[in-house]
């Protein structure tokens, strides 16, 4: 939590696995995208954490897990996948 200023210009793995995560939820900034890049180029075990989230994004998407919805008796195919 120290070493926030050393991150600005080169971000570390820590901010990287930070920024695939939220990356899930929402969408990053151009500038945030830019320096995951950067550093998915240099670093071999952000490409693969970045691979497995993106598996795990995949498999989200493909098998939608209603966790919060309760199982009624509406179907729930078709509901929010391809365009
Ligand atoms: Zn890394």
């Amino acid at each position: 939590m120290t070493d926030t200023h050393k991150t600005r210009l080169k971000p570390t793995c820590r901010e990287v696995h930070r920024l695939v995560s939220e990356g899930l939820d929402r969408e990053l900034s151009l500038v945030e995208r830019t320096r995951m890049r950067l550093h998915l180029m240099v670093c071999d075990a952000c490409t693969r954490f970045n691979g497995q989230m993106s598996l795990l994004r995949k498999a989200m998407r493909g098998f939608p897990l209603d966790m919060d919805a309760p199982p009624g008796p509406t179907n729930p195919s078709d509901k929010d996948g391809q365009p």
